[in-house]
């Protein structure tokens, strides 16, 4: 009879820890340092892992990977191409919402249109240590809600509005923030 075995920790059994180092051991020694910030749960680290990755799955990533898109447009636009890029920095959506989180902050952010261009602005260090900690999980928060509602629209057919989108951008960093930093983090009520 033919059977599998778990060759990945002593004991042969499944763990989701050994398939994260596993992993991690794959795709982070190669691509950079693992990143996980101890702010930011679990699941939205490895959202952050994709993003640095250019792993969501776009249209446009689907499609570079064989799958067989009919269209490819974003579907908020309807018209530009679906990639994520698109999603988290170009789309109006994202534009929009963006400008939202700027003024909310009251930081000076340009405007970018990836996550390389972020990245580089952001590794520069305009800011202290404690406020780069806080603008780094303001910023994933956001592109998580962008993510959320590109997949809410494209699954279930849902299309939050923007001023919700925002609400709960702001109600999901507060309860980050407050539970598991001890950032002083100043965000205007
Ligand atoms: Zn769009």
């Amino acid at each position: 009879m033919d059977s599998f075995e778990w060759s990945l920790s002593k004991d042969d059994e499944y763990s989701v820890s050994d398939t994260r180092k596993h992993s991690d051991s794959i795709y982070l020694s190669v691509n950079g340092p693992a990143t996980r910030c101890r702010i930011l749960p679990r699941k939205v680290n490895d959202f952050v892992w994709q993003v640095a990755l250019n792993r969501l799955p776009s249209r446009l990533t689907l499609s570079t990977r064989g799958l067989e898109i009919e269209f490819f447009g974003c579907v908020s636009c309807n018209g530009q191409v679906e990639s994520m890029d698109h999603i988290l920095f170009e789309c109006s959506v994202a534009l929009d919402l963006w400008l939202k989180v700027r003024v909310w902050c009251n930081i000076m952010i340009p405007e970018f249109h990836g996550w390389n261009e972020w990245l580089e602005w952001f590794d520069v260090g305009h800011t202290s240590t404690t406020s780069k900690d806080a603008l780094f999980v303001i910023v994933v928060c956001l592109m998580w809600h962008l993510w959320q509602w590109r997949n809410d629209v494209m699954l279930n057919f849902k299309k939050m509005k923007k001023d919700y989108i925002f609400d709960s951008i702001c109600l999901f960093l507060f309860n980050w923030l407050d539970s598991r930093s001890k950032c002083n983090v100043k965000l205007n009520d």
